[in-house]
């Protein structure tokens, strides 16, 4: 069995869900596809959504036309005779009815939120099914994942239980080369109700899934040829990284690699199930692997994850003298428990902590709580900078190569040695554009311009 996840842009307009449908026809065995909403779509019903909770009755209702107006266009150039068009049609048309009738819901909730979030991946499956139907000949098995995608009360993927249910979907179709269908992102929370798996989180439906189907392999199908050695959008030149280590993708996933969801390679490691990366524009390039196995002694790729903040506490000294250190560790970790703050990074030294956290209104509450303790410094506007790599603390020197590299940067903080596969910077977000250039310059000259991808 292979899993094959395709993204927004992937199955962005009618000639790519068409391209998309005859690539996987073409392959061969047992496969699980797995789609994003067509590109924008999830955008414009959150935005939808925020329409709704504003009381913007004219604007949402404007928004639900232009959405509709988009699909029939879609449709439009999809399928060729009008009767196949009526059809399609009549699959959606109760889509767009529901979201039409939530527009001037003056008790929604979150819940109908969260449905309404949901229907832009039930809605690319639908063209898929009837693409695939049409045009390859092929009936494709409908997995509904909310029958097997579950979360639990902390909104954490629950793996026996997507197993225990999608595997008699599966063995109900023996077909060695049946074709199942299935809807990323979305799926069922612990009171029943329809959730998600938030943003991009049709990567984590694809690992997940290649997990309880026991998978040979996990194709992750973007418009980029694999994962690049820095960010794009920041850095004029980069190269594709060929192969990371599952622990090397997690860290660069957690730290704002945008290519992949934050936790999905979680479930791949578990089942040691290669992922691969893979261009829909450019098929044949080989991507990026991510495996139990690397290319090791290496620097390979540098991240950045906006939106941090950094809390420096210090313990009062007078409550030193009653209380031993540990009273003030245990204070602040339940005050960090208590908020749900979402920490990256922490470091602590005698009698002080400074601690790296995704800025939410909870942090300004944190951050006067912790005052009965001590004295606080709250900095906002922070970004991490994260060097990935094959670089345990018994392989020398890259510590030096890094630091080096952004030597007239002001760093505000360094974690190094609690992973093999990274060192993590924390800089004012003025100075992210400038040290990511100079990692990329310092670390990677030689590899970018080998590059052929680089014109
Ligand atoms: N459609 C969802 C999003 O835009 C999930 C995904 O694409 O992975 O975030
Ligand atoms: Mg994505």
């Amino acid at each position: 069995m292979i899993v094959l996840k395709f993204g927004g842009t992937s199955v962005g307009s009618a000639q790519r869900i068409r391209a998309v449908a005859h690539m996987v026809s073409a392959i061969a065995g047992r496969k699980i596809v797995i789609l994003s909403a067509m590109s924008g779509t999830t955008d414009a019903l959150v935005q939808l959504a925020q329409r709704i909770i504003n009381a913007q009755w004219q604007e949402a209702e404007e928004a639900v036309v232009a959405l509709e107006a988009r699909y029939h266009s879609v449709i439009e150039e999809l399928f060729e005779t009008s009767a196949l068009r009526k059809e399609v049609w009549q699959a959606l048309a109760p889509i767009f009815a529901e979201l039409r009738s939530q527009t001037h819901n003056e008790a929604f909730t979150q819940n109908d939120e969260k449905r309404i979030l949901s229907r832009g991946e039930i809605i690319s499956t639908t063209l898929m099914a009837f693409t695939l139907r049409e045009y390859e000949n092929l009936n494709a098995v409908h997995l509904d994942a909310l029958s097997f995608m579950r979360i639990n009360h902390n909104g954490e993927p629950e793996p026996q239980h997507i197993e225990k249910h999608l595997t008699p979907l599966l063995t109900a179709a023996p077909d060695p080369n049946a074709l199942f269908l299935t809807e990323g992102y979305i799926c069922i929370n612990a009171f029943g109700e329809i959730d998600n798996l938030r943003r991009g989180g049709s990567d984590y439906t694809a690992t997940l899934v290649g997990e309880a189907a026991r998978a040979e392999a996990i194709e992750i199908w973007t418009d980029i040829d694999g994962l690049h050695n820095n960010d794009p959008r920041v850095v004029n030149v980069t190269s594709p990284v060929r192969r990371l280590h599952f622990g090397e993708a997690a860290e660069l996933a957690h730290f704002g690699s945008k290519i992949l969801h934050p936790t999905c390679i979680e479930p791949a490691r578990r089942a040691n199930i290669p992922i691969r990366l893979l261009n829909t524009l450019d098929p044949l390039a080989p991507g990026t692997l991510i495996s139990c196995e690397t290319s090791r002694d290496m620097v390979k790729a540098v991240s950045a994850k906006d939106g941090i903040s950094l809390l420096t506490l210090r313990r009062h000294p007078h409550i030193k003298s009653g209380s031993p250190l540990c009273d003030y560790v245990i204070a602040i970790t339940q005050l960090i428990a208590k908020h749900n703050l979402c920490v990256d990074l922490l470091t602590t030294m005698g009698d002080s902590y400074l601690i790296a956290v995704e800025e939410a209104p909870e942090v300004a509450q944190f951050a006067e709580e912790a005052k009965e303790w001590g004295s606080v410094l709250y900095q906002k506007d922070m970004t991490i900078v994260a060097v990935v790599g094959d670089m345990g603390w018994d392989r020398m020197g890259f510590e030096s190569r890094i630091l080096d590299a952004i030597d007239d940067i002001p760093i505000r903080m360094i974690s190094y040695g609690s992973s093999n596969y990274s060192l993590v910077l924390v800089v004012g977000t003025v100075d992210k554009k400038r040290a990511m250039i100079a990692l990329s310059d310092h670390l990677f000259a030689n590899i970018n311009l080998q590059s052929p991808e680089i014109g």
